[in-house]
C-alpha cells in the first residue's frame, strides 16, 4: 500500500484510538499512541476510562469489524474465558414485555469492557510499526506558523512531568473520547469551535458483580429489561466470565441509581419484570456498586466546519458520543476505523472536509436511533419533529409486534445492531407484521409488582 507519511500520532489508546492506530498502521511508516492511563496488559477499569466498569454490548456491526481487522479475536475471546451467544437469543424486555427469542446469526460477545479492550490493544501494540506511549498527556497540539497545517503534538510523560516535549506528526488523530480538547485547540488557533448538538438524558449508570449461580440465568446470555417511557428504569444484566456476571442499572433524567447495597437492590426491584431481582435479590456481590453520569449525548458537528487545520483528524466518543443504552459507542468507532481506511486506500494523506462529511454519515443512523429514541421520553428536551413522532410511534408497535413474532424481533435486531438500515423495517413484509399485532401504539406492560405481592428486601 502507498505509505503516506513518516508518522501518525493518535491522541488516546482507548478502543477509538486503538482502532484508528490498527489502519493507520497500514498507510504509515510508524503509529504512535498517546495514551495518559497505564494501558499494557489492563484488563480492569482505569481512571481514564471510568465508564469501562459498565455493561458494554458489542454490536453485530462492531463485532464483525474486528474480527476483519483482527482475525480470530472472537475465538481467542472465548479461549479468555468471555460468553459469546446469539443476539436475538438473549432475554430482551422491552416496554416491561419480554420480546420472542429469534435466532438471528448475529453473535454477541458480552466481554467486560476492559477485558476486550486489552485484547484488541494487544493485538494493536504487537504490529512492528506501531508504538504505545503509556502514562503520557497529550497537552496540545503543534500547527505550522500560518495554522493551517497540524505537525505534532505536545506531550508530557507521567514519568519525567518536568519535561513536555514535542512528536512530530504527519497527521494527528484525536481519540480522547467526550473530554477531547480539540475544539479548544481550533479556537486557540484562530480557527471556530464545531457546533455541538445535544441531548439532555440526565442519565446514570450503577454497576455491581455477582458470581453466578447455575440458575440465575436459565441458559440465556444475558437478561435485559430495557428503560422505555412508561418503564424507564432499566437493567443490562448479563455474564461476563465462567463465574461472574455484571448487572448495571440506569436511570434516567436523574433518577440515578444508587450505590448504597439496599437501596441498588429496592432499584433492582422496581424494574418492570421480576427476573434480575429475583436472580441478585441473594446472590454473592463481588465489589461495592459504582455510578458513572452520562448528562448528554453529545455529537460535534466537524463536518459543519467551513475552515479546518490540515493533518488533523477526529474520531470516537470525541466525534459523537451516544446515549450508552443503545450500545452503539464501539461499534461505530469501528466503522469510523474503516471509513479512515478508506480514505488512506485513496492513496493520499486524508483530507479533513472529506473525512468528516464521511463520519458525519456513519454517524447520522446511530445517531438518529439514539437522539431520536430518547425523544419518546416526554422530560427529554429537543424537538420532535414528523420524523421523530412517526418513528418512535412505529418502534412502540414494533417492539410490541416482536413480543408475538419471532421475524420481528430479528429485522429488529439486525437493525439495533447497526447491520441494516433503520429502512429495513419499513419494508411492506415487516410493516404487515407489526401492523398485524399492534394497529395502535400499545400501552406498558404491567410491571410484575402490580400482579405479584412483593417480597420483602432482605
Ligand atoms: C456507561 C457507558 C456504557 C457504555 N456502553 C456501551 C456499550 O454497551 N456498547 C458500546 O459499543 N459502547 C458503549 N459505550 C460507549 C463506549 O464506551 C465508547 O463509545 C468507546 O469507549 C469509544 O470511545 P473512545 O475510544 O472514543 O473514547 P474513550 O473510551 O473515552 O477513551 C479516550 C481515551 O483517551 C485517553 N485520554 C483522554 N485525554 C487524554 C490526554 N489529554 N492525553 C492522553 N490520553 C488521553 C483516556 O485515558 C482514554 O483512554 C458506553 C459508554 C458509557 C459511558
Amino acid at each position: 500500500m502507498t505509505q503516506l507519511g513518516a508518522r501518525a500520532v493518535v491522541l488516546g489508546g482507548s478502543m477509538g484510538g486503538v482502532l484508528a492506530a490498527r489502519v493507520l498502521a497500514e498507510s504509515y511508516a510508524e503509529v504512535v499512541v498517546v495514551e495518559r492511563d497505564r494501558v499494557l496488559g489492563v484488563s480492569t477499569p482505569r481512571r481514564g476510562a471510568p465508564h469501562t466498569v459498565h455493561a458494554h454490548g458489542l454490536h453485530a456491526r462492531g463485532h464483525l469489524i474486528l474480527e476483519e481487522l483482527f482475525p480470530d479475536l472472537t475465538e481467542e475471546l472465548r479461549a479468555a474465558g468471555v460468553p459469546t451467544g446469539d443476539l436475538g437469543e438473549m432475554r430482551w424486555f422491552f416496554n416491561g414485555r419480554r420480546i420472542q427469542p429469534a435466532h438471528t446469526g448475529l453473535v454477541s460477545v458480552t466481554a467486560p469492557r476492559p477485558v476486550l479492550e486489552n485484547h484488541v490493544r494487544n493485538r494493536v501494540a504487537a504490529i512492528t510499526n506501531v508504538t504505545l506511549i503509556e502514562e503520557c498527556d497529550v497537552l496540545g497540539l503543534v500547527a505550522t506558523a500560518d495554522h493551517e497545517q497540524i505537525v505534532g503534538v505536545r506531550v508530557r510523560r507521567r514519568t519525567d512531568p518536568a519535561e513536555a516535549e514535542v512528536i512530530d506528526a504527519d497527521l494527528v488523530v484525536d481519540a480522547t473520547g467526550r473530554g477531547s480538547r480539540t475544539p479548544a485547540w481550533l479556537d486557540e488557533l484562530g480557527f471556530q469551535r464545531p457546533e455541538e448538538e445535544r441531548v439532555k438524558v440526565g442519565l446514570a449508570y450503577t454497576t455491581r458483580h455477582y458470581r453466578i449461580r447455575p440458575e440465575m440465568f436459565d441458559g440465556v446470555q444475558s437478561i435485559n429489561p430495557v428503560a422505555s417511557p412508561a418503564h424507564p428504569r432499566g437493567a443490562f444484566f448479563g455474564q461476563v466470565a465462567p463465574d461472574v456476571c455484571i448487572l448495571s442499572l440506569t436511570g434516567l433524567l436523574g433518577d440515578y441509581p444508587p450505590t448504597d447495597p439496599d437501596a441498588f437492590l429496592e432499584f433492582v426491584r422496581s424494574l418492570p419484570v421480576a427476573d434480575v431481582y429475583e436472580a441478585v435479590r441473594d446472590a454473592e456481590a463481588l465489589d461495592e456498586a459504582v455510578s458513572f453520569r452520562f448528562p448528554a449525548s453529545v455529537r460535534r458537528r466537524y463536518d459543519r466546519l467551513l475552515r479546518f487545520p490540515g493533518r488533523l483528524l477526529v474520531v470516537g466518543d470525541a466525534f459523537c458520543s451516544f446515549n450508552p443504552v443503545y450500545g452503539q459507542g464501539m461499534s461505530v468507532a469501528a466503522i469510523q476505523a474503516m471509513t479512515l481506511r478508506s480514505h488512506l486506500r485513496l492513496g493520499r494523506p486524508p483530507e479533513p472536509h472529506r473525512f468528516f462529511a464521511d463520519l458525519s454519515r456513519v454517524v447520522d443512523t446511530p445517531w438518529d436511533i439514539s437522539a431520536g429514541g430518547d425523544l419518546d421520553f416526554p422530560g427529554v428536551e429537543g424537538r420532535r419533529n414528523l420524523k421523530v413522532r412517526i418513528g418512535n410511534a412505529y418502534m412502540a408497535r414494533l417492539q410490541y409486534a416482536a413480543t408475538k413474532d419471532p421475524e420481528v424481533t430479528n429485522g429488529f435486531m439486525r437493525v439495533a445492531g447497526l447491520m441494516d438500515p433503520p429502512q429495513a423495517l419499513m419494508r411492506p413484509s415487516m410493516v404487515r407484521r407489526v401492523l398485524r399485532h399492534a394497529i395502535r401504539r400499545p400501552g406498558p406492560g404491567p410491571s410484575w409488582r402490580d400482579t405479584t405481592p412483593a417480597p420483602a428486601v432482605e
